[in-house]
């Protein structure tokens, strides 16, 4: 790509987003590369997207916060004159696992808002640019766990659901701009929200037999936001060694 052509990266300081990020980067985007807290994280992102000949950029901000996010964005814009976000992929996501007769308030709403206030204030903000351009690309990381539901995850369900009703929603709102709308639900996957889960386990409750990388649901990210995949819009796609 000849200009910077802009994808924002939520939640790229770790795991499937520093994956998506690094990827998207070899794909030859800008990455805009966004974290929560983890500023040493995201400049190791950073620092292996340049070692590799990319580009990229840090934007901190609490997804769920809907004023710092609109800070946030609003100060991209105005250094960045003219230009747009052309690739959004709301990655960032927490999980607060429990059973729902022992959930705490808090844990219900922080996995809520963090995925679900989070879609909308990122999505909102950036959407116009899209539309204006008459193309663009939004990929959001949902799980297994929206599709099918798990015990022990009401909580991440129902947030992860709400995404995927989103996408669905949304992808007909846009698709005559040739705007994009998409959400992949990946199985377990090695990073640091599975570090403690029992994987020998696990494993067997999988047919593919093992859990899955970031780097290959970057791989499934990338082909979604490419020109190639223009005539595919508002699809949750499972990537989950066939679970689900
Ligand atoms: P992870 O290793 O725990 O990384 C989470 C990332 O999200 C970090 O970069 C973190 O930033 C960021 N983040 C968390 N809360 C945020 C907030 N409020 N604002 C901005 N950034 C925030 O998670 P992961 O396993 O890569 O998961 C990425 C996405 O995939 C999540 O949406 C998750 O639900 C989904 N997913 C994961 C799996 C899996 O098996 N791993 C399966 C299905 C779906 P900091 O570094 O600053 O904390």
């Amino acid at each position: 790509m000849a200009n910077n052509v802009y994808a924002l990266v939520t939640g790229a300081s770790r795991g499937i987003g520093r994956a998506v990020a690094e990827r998207l980067a070899k794909d030859g985007y800008t990455v805009i590369i966004n974290y929560h807290s983890n500023t040493a994280a995201a400049e190791r992102t950073k620092e292996s997207i340049e070692a590799a000949g990319g580009k990229a950029e840090l934007l901190p901000f609490d997804v769920s916060n809907g004023r710092a996010v609109e800070e946030a964005l609003t100060s991209w814009d105005a250094a960045h004159e003219g230009e747009h976000i052309s690739v959004l992929v709301n990655n960032a996501g927490i999980r607060r696992d429990g059973l729902l007769v022992f959930m705490g308030e808090e844990d219900w709403h922080d996995v809520m808002r963090t995925t679900t206030e989070g879609f909308y204030y990122i999505t909102h903000h950036v959407l116009g640019g899209m539309l204006r351009a008459r193309k663009g690309r939004i990929v959001s990381i949902a799980s297994i766990s929206g599709v099918s539901g798990l015990p022990g995850q009401t909580n991440y369900s129902a947030a992860k659901a709400a995404l995927i009703g989103a996408t669905k929603a949304l992808g007909k709102e846009v698709a005559a701009r040739k705007v994009t709308v998409n959400a992949v639900a990946p199985g377990f996957i090695t990073t640091d929200m599975t570090a403690e889960l029992d994987e020998t386990e696990l494993k067997k409750t999988i047919p593919a037999g093992r859990f899955g990388q970031p780097e290959e649901v970057a791989a499934l990210v990338s082909f979604l936001c490419s020109d190639e995949a223009g005539y595919i819009t508002g699809q949750v796609i499972n990537i989950s060694g066939g679970m689900g």
